[in-house]
Protein backbone atom coordinates (compact mmCIF):
# COMPACT_ATOMS: atom_id res chain seq x y z
CA UNK A 1 0.00 0.00 0.00
CA UNK A 2 0.95 3.03 0.04
CA UNK A 3 1.15 5.94 2.08
CA UNK A 4 0.60 9.83 1.46
CA UNK A 5 3.84 12.05 2.69
CA UNK A 6 4.08 15.96 2.79
CA UNK A 7 8.06 16.33 2.78
CA UNK A 8 11.13 13.34 3.53
CA UNK A 9 14.26 14.83 5.40
CA UNK A 10 16.82 12.44 4.31
CA UNK A 11 19.93 13.00 7.07
CA UNK A 12 17.27 13.93 10.31
CA UNK A 13 19.49 14.32 13.48
CA UNK A 14 16.98 15.02 16.03
CA UNK A 15 14.36 12.89 15.32
CA UNK A 16 15.53 9.60 16.78
CA UNK A 17 18.98 7.80 17.64
CA UNK A 18 21.92 8.78 14.85
CA UNK A 19 20.95 10.16 11.27
CA UNK A 20 17.67 9.13 9.94
CA UNK A 21 15.15 8.96 6.91
CA UNK A 22 12.28 11.23 8.24
CA UNK A 23 8.52 11.27 6.89
CA UNK A 24 6.52 13.75 7.27
CA UNK A 25 3.17 12.08 6.65
CA UNK A 26 0.21 14.01 5.86
CA UNK A 27 -3.23 14.07 7.89
CA UNK A 28 -3.52 15.33 11.80
CA UNK A 29 -6.75 15.10 14.14
CA UNK A 30 -5.22 17.90 16.19
CA UNK A 31 -4.70 21.80 15.50
CA UNK A 32 -2.08 22.38 18.33
CA UNK A 33 -1.76 26.46 18.65
CA UNK A 34 1.50 26.23 17.68
CA UNK A 35 2.04 24.02 14.76
CA UNK A 36 4.17 24.89 12.14
CA UNK A 37 3.28 22.40 9.86
CA UNK A 38 -0.13 23.13 8.97
CA UNK A 39 -0.01 21.89 5.51
CA UNK A 40 0.54 18.90 6.97
CA UNK A 41 -2.96 18.99 8.77
CA UNK A 42 -5.35 18.02 5.22
CA UNK A 43 -4.89 13.91 4.97
CA UNK A 44 -5.68 14.64 1.08
CA UNK A 45 -3.63 17.91 1.13
CA UNK A 46 -0.28 18.53 -1.16
CA UNK A 47 0.90 15.00 -1.37
CA UNK A 48 3.19 12.61 -2.53
CA UNK A 49 2.84 8.99 -2.56
CA UNK A 50 5.32 6.49 -1.41
CA UNK A 51 5.11 2.38 -1.44
CA UNK A 52 6.50 0.71 1.70
CA UNK A 53 9.02 -0.39 -0.45
CA UNK A 54 10.26 3.08 -1.97
CA UNK A 55 11.06 3.84 1.83
CA UNK A 56 13.41 0.78 1.87
CA UNK A 57 15.25 1.64 -1.55
CA UNK A 58 15.34 5.23 -0.14
CA UNK A 59 16.63 4.01 2.88
CA UNK A 60 19.42 1.53 1.36
CA UNK A 61 20.25 4.02 -1.27
CA UNK A 62 21.91 6.11 1.95
CA UNK A 63 22.61 3.46 3.98
CA UNK A 64 26.33 4.17 4.09
CA UNK A 65 25.57 6.90 6.15
CA UNK A 66 22.78 5.84 8.42
CA UNK A 67 25.00 3.50 9.41
CA UNK A 68 24.40 0.92 11.95
CA UNK A 69 22.57 3.36 14.45
CA UNK A 70 20.07 5.29 12.11
CA UNK A 71 17.41 4.45 11.35
CA UNK A 72 13.74 5.30 9.97
CA UNK A 73 11.59 7.95 11.39
CA UNK A 74 7.56 8.64 10.92
CA UNK A 75 6.83 12.06 11.57
CA UNK A 76 3.60 14.53 10.32
CA UNK A 77 1.34 15.50 10.92
CA UNK A 78 0.30 12.65 12.93
CA UNK A 79 1.64 9.52 11.71
CA UNK A 80 -0.83 7.24 13.17
CA UNK A 81 -3.57 8.90 11.21
CA UNK A 82 -1.60 6.00 8.57
CA UNK A 83 -1.17 3.64 10.67
CA UNK A 84 -1.80 0.63 8.02
CA UNK A 85 1.01 2.37 5.85
CA UNK A 86 3.35 2.61 8.85
CA UNK A 87 3.01 -1.04 10.31
CA UNK A 88 3.34 -2.32 6.49
CA UNK A 89 6.75 -0.53 6.34
CA UNK A 90 7.95 -0.62 9.60
CA UNK A 91 7.61 -4.73 9.50
CA UNK A 92 9.25 -4.77 5.98
CA UNK A 93 12.30 -2.06 7.68
CA UNK A 94 12.22 -4.30 10.43
CA UNK A 95 12.83 -7.61 8.35
CA UNK A 96 15.58 -5.64 7.00
CA UNK A 97 17.58 -4.75 9.97
CA UNK A 98 16.31 -1.39 10.17
CA UNK A 99 15.82 0.66 13.51
CA UNK A 100 12.23 2.16 13.52
CA UNK A 101 10.72 5.41 15.36
CA UNK A 102 7.26 7.57 15.15
CA UNK A 103 7.35 10.93 16.59
CA UNK A 104 3.50 11.30 17.75
CA UNK A 105 1.36 13.16 19.63
CA UNK A 106 -0.62 10.19 20.46
CA UNK A 107 -4.33 11.29 19.83
CA UNK A 108 -6.05 9.23 17.23
CA UNK A 109 -7.97 6.98 19.52
CA UNK A 110 -7.03 3.47 18.31
CA UNK A 111 -5.70 1.46 15.43
CA UNK A 112 -2.04 1.69 16.88
CA UNK A 113 -1.74 -1.61 18.87
CA UNK A 114 0.59 -3.49 16.40
CA UNK A 115 2.72 -0.24 15.64
CA UNK A 116 3.64 -0.44 18.94
CA UNK A 117 3.94 -3.78 19.37
CA UNK A 118 6.67 -3.70 16.39
CA UNK A 119 8.48 -0.02 16.52
CA UNK A 120 11.40 0.02 18.50
CA UNK A 121 11.22 3.97 19.20
CA UNK A 122 8.11 6.45 20.32
CA UNK A 123 9.09 10.11 20.48
CA UNK A 124 5.72 11.30 22.29
CA UNK A 125 4.93 15.13 22.71
CA UNK A 126 3.57 15.93 25.62
CA UNK A 127 1.17 19.03 24.65
CA UNK A 128 0.29 19.61 28.61
CA UNK A 129 -0.16 17.36 31.60
CA UNK A 130 -3.48 18.84 32.27
CA UNK A 131 -6.27 18.08 30.58
CA UNK A 132 -7.85 21.93 30.26
CA UNK A 133 -4.30 23.08 29.22
CA UNK A 134 -4.55 20.13 26.56
CA UNK A 135 -7.62 21.18 25.02
CA UNK A 136 -6.19 24.76 24.81
CA UNK A 137 -3.35 23.92 22.75
CA UNK A 138 -4.83 21.16 20.56
CA UNK A 139 -8.38 22.01 20.43
CA UNK A 140 -9.30 18.35 21.33
CA UNK A 141 -10.20 16.34 24.89
CA UNK A 142 -7.30 14.40 26.09
CA UNK A 143 -8.82 10.99 26.67
CA UNK A 144 -6.84 9.60 23.64
CA UNK A 145 -3.42 10.76 24.79
CA UNK A 146 -4.22 9.26 27.85
CA UNK A 147 -5.33 6.09 26.32
CA UNK A 148 -2.45 5.64 23.90
CA UNK A 149 0.24 6.61 26.98
CA UNK A 150 -1.30 3.78 28.69
CA UNK A 151 -0.58 1.59 26.05
CA UNK A 152 2.74 2.70 25.79
CA UNK A 153 3.34 1.83 29.41
CA UNK A 154 1.25 -1.55 29.11
CA UNK A 155 3.75 -2.79 26.31
CA UNK A 156 6.89 -0.82 28.08
CA UNK A 157 7.93 0.79 24.71
CA UNK A 158 10.71 2.95 24.89
CA UNK A 159 9.73 6.30 24.76
CA UNK A 160 11.60 10.13 24.56
CA UNK A 161 9.16 12.77 25.85
CA UNK A 162 9.06 16.43 24.19
CA UNK A 163 7.05 19.43 25.42
CA UNK A 164 7.09 22.38 23.39
CA UNK A 165 7.93 25.43 25.65
CA UNK A 166 5.64 28.62 24.24
CA UNK A 167 6.22 32.10 26.26
CA UNK A 168 2.83 33.31 27.99
CA UNK A 169 1.81 29.33 27.59
CA UNK A 170 4.01 26.85 29.33
CA UNK A 171 7.33 28.98 30.10
CA UNK A 172 7.24 28.86 33.71
CA UNK A 173 9.03 26.51 36.28
CA UNK A 174 5.68 25.17 37.86
CA UNK A 175 4.74 23.87 34.16
CA UNK A 176 8.25 22.34 34.05
CA UNK A 177 7.83 20.63 37.21
CA UNK A 178 4.55 19.59 36.80
CA UNK A 179 6.15 18.29 33.29
CA UNK A 180 9.29 16.35 35.56
CA UNK A 181 6.52 14.93 37.88
CA UNK A 182 4.15 13.35 35.35
CA UNK A 183 7.50 11.67 33.64
CA UNK A 184 8.89 10.39 37.09
CA UNK A 185 5.73 7.94 36.88
CA UNK A 186 5.89 6.30 33.44
CA UNK A 187 8.54 3.65 33.43
CA UNK A 188 9.87 3.28 30.25
CA UNK A 189 10.81 7.04 29.45
CA UNK A 190 14.48 7.04 28.44
CA UNK A 191 14.79 10.83 27.33
CA UNK A 192 12.70 13.99 27.69
CA UNK A 193 13.79 17.52 25.94
CA UNK A 194 12.05 20.72 25.80
CA UNK A 195 11.43 22.67 22.34
CA UNK A 196 11.59 26.02 22.12
CA UNK A 197 8.66 27.59 20.35
CA UNK A 198 9.54 29.83 16.98
CA UNK A 199 7.00 31.32 14.60
CA UNK A 200 8.56 30.24 11.34
CA UNK A 201 5.66 28.35 10.09
CA UNK A 202 3.64 31.90 10.28
CA UNK A 203 3.63 32.36 7.28
CA UNK A 204 2.42 28.85 5.78
CA UNK A 205 -0.92 29.92 7.16
CA UNK A 206 -0.87 33.27 5.51
CA UNK A 207 -0.60 30.80 2.44
CA UNK A 208 -3.41 28.68 3.47
CA UNK A 209 -5.66 31.22 4.90
CA UNK A 210 -5.64 30.00 8.28
CA UNK A 211 -5.76 32.55 11.36
CA UNK A 212 -2.50 32.21 13.49
CA UNK A 213 -3.50 32.26 16.68
CA UNK A 214 0.05 33.10 18.05
CA UNK A 215 0.56 35.90 16.08
CA UNK A 216 1.34 38.25 19.62
CA UNK A 217 4.00 35.64 21.16
CA UNK A 218 7.48 36.01 20.63
CA UNK A 219 9.59 32.85 19.92
CA UNK A 220 10.95 31.17 23.20
CA UNK A 221 14.34 31.83 24.43
CA UNK A 222 16.87 29.22 23.70
CA UNK A 223 18.76 30.08 26.58
CA UNK A 224 16.04 30.16 28.68
CA UNK A 225 14.56 26.88 27.32
CA UNK A 226 17.87 25.04 28.21
CA UNK A 227 18.01 26.61 31.63
CA UNK A 228 14.30 25.11 32.39
CA UNK A 229 15.36 22.15 30.46
CA UNK A 230 17.73 21.42 33.35
CA UNK A 231 15.25 21.25 35.91
CA UNK A 232 13.94 18.27 34.55
CA UNK A 233 17.60 16.33 35.37
S1 LIG B 1 0.14 17.28 16.54
FE1 LIG B 1 1.89 18.11 15.42
S2 LIG B 1 1.20 18.26 13.29
FE2 LIG B 1 -0.62 18.02 14.54
S3 LIG B 1 -1.32 20.09 14.91
FE3 LIG B 1 -0.03 19.49 16.65
S4 LIG B 1 2.03 20.22 16.14
FE4 LIG B 1 0.81 20.22 14.23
Amino acid sequence: MEGKITDIETMGLVDGPGMRLVLFLSGCNLRCQYCHNPETWNLNGNTQTLSSEDVLKKFKKYSVYYGEHGGVTFSGGEPLMQSKFVLETIKLLKENGIHTAIDTAGGVGGGYDEVLDLVDLVILDIKAVEADEYKFITGQEKTNFDKFLTACINKNKKLWLRQVIVPGINDDESHVKLLKEFAKKIPNVERIELLPYHSLGKSKYEELGIEYRLKDTPDMNKQRCSELEKLLK
